[in-house]
């Protein structure tokens, strides 16, 4: 019997499986994939913070990336630059192979081809069914299970954990370019409803295209690879779409007997920009921890295991609570009312003092959040929307 299984070979996957690993454990993760390099739905850009906190090899770093260009709905332009890198992007399938690589040097196995179909929590272990694609059924035993399955996994609903109270849905496509050096974002309801688009270069002739979207993302990718290719950006609309979803909201209950949920399958990602690689990296750190204390004492019961909730919630529930509500407020902004707040932005010298603010952060947007709801010249626009802000987060409020 294994100590811990980890269903999903994804990031917050690998490293809690790693964590755990290096503790001593005996650790398996099961993953439904036939290789663990298989592509991924996911641009990649990933923040220094999460480079160097997680001492990301540089071997699957595509590019630095320290300016992006902003666009409104009318073509109004934010140019964000600072002198130091901000993010990086990563070959998102090498980074899920390098991650793995890592566990697999400290003992752990790894189970392809096999999607996991069921998981019963019993006294003394969880038992794990799974399937490979010849349809033959097995079963493993841990004493606990990590569900590490990304966004829309069936399995955690199924063990009564909830499910993830809102999200979106994304599409990309990876596209030859023309003069294309920086990261573009284009944003407008009609063009991504309630979310936004982007080009992001990743090699001097390549990029991935990709929205998210309240709605129809392909429909709308297909429509922004036109103009983009009207603009002479990109050289052709003919590439594959993928597909994937991401959470605004975190699991209802992420934590049960002998079970903890981690990543996107817990909904631990930014409602800001959709972001999940890093929050997801974090949380898998901290269960580990909650659940090396437990295996140790043995005692894994989900009264036992809920302070790995408590000590996710204390780091990143604020942020995730205060980037919900932005994102709300974004999608009740009409095309013409975000150009009025790119006209401000701009005439105001906002975005000047919020590149300098030390608290402009690629992974916490919150109190940039607070900041631009508390400045004089937004609140009109702020106002007349009559966001449905949470009181409690008014705290902190820079005027
Ligand atoms: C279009 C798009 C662009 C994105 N861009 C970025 C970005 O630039 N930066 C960023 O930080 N985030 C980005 N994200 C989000 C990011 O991809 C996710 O937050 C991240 O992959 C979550 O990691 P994870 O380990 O929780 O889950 P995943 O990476 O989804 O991994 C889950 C794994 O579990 C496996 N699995 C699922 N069900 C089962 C099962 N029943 N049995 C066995 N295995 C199973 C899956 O095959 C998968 O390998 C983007 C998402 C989308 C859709």
């Amino acid at each position: 019997m294994y100590d811990v299984a980890v269903i999903g070979a994804g990031p917050a996957g690998s490293r809690v499986a790693y964590q755990l690993a290096a503790r001593g454990y005996e650790v398996v993760v099961v993953e439904q994939k036939e290789s663990l390099g298989e592509p991924v739905c996911c641009t990649g850009i990933i923040s220094r913070e999460c480079v160097t906190s997680f001492d990301i090899d540089g071997d699957v770093i595509l590019r630095e990336v320290n300016s992006a260009r902003v666009f409104s709905p009318s073509g109004k332009l934010l140019s964000l630059r600072r002198a130091q890198p901000q993010a990086y992007i990563v070959d998102r399938a090498a980074f899920n192979v390098a991650l793995a690589r890592r566990a697999q040097a400290q003992g752990v196995d790894y189970i392809l081809n096999s999607p996991v179909r069921g998981m019963k929590v019993g006294n003394d272990n969880i038992r794990i069914e799974l399937a490979s694609y010849g349809g033959e059924l097995k079963s493993l035993e841990a004493r606990a299970g990590v569900i590490a399955t990304g966004f829309g996994s069936k399995l955690v609903e199924g063990l009564g954990l909830g499910r993830v109270g809102d999200f979106v849905s994304g599409a990309q496509a990876e596209v030859e370019t023309m003069a294309v050096d920086e990261v573009e974002v284009y944003l407008g309801q009609e063009l991504a409803p309630a979310f936004f688009a982007w080009l992001v270069p990743t090699s001097p002739q390549r990029a991935l295209v990709g929205l998210l979207s309240r709605r129809s993302p392909g429909v709308y990718l297909r429509r922004l690879m036109s103009s983009l290719l009207a603009q002479g950006k990109i050289v052709s609309t003919e590439a594959g779409l993928s597909y994937g979803g991401i959470p605004l909201k975190p699991l209802a209950r992420t934590y049960g007997d002998r079970l903890m949920v981690v990543g996107s399958a817990a909904g631990q990602v930014k409602p800001t920009s959709g972001g999940g690689i890093y929050y997801g990296l974090l949380c898998a750190d901290m269960a580990a921890d909650s659940l090396h204390q437990a295996l140790k004492r043995d005692t894994l019961s989900a009264k036992n295991l809920a302070n790995y909730e408590r000590e996710w919630k204390r780091k990143l529930g604020r942020e995730l609570k205060v980037g919900y509500w932005g994102r709300r407020f974004y999608e009740l902004l009409s095309d013409r009312q975000i150009d009025s707040i790119f006209g401000i932005i701009k005439s105001d010298g906002i975005d000047e003092a919020l590149l300098k603010a030390d608290d402009l952060s690629f992974d916490w947007h919150g109190q940039v959040i607070l900041r631009l709801i508390g400045h004089q010249a937004l609140s009109r626009i702020f106002r007349a929307k009559k966001p449905p802000f949470p009181p409690q987060e008014k705290e902190g409020l820079i005027i």
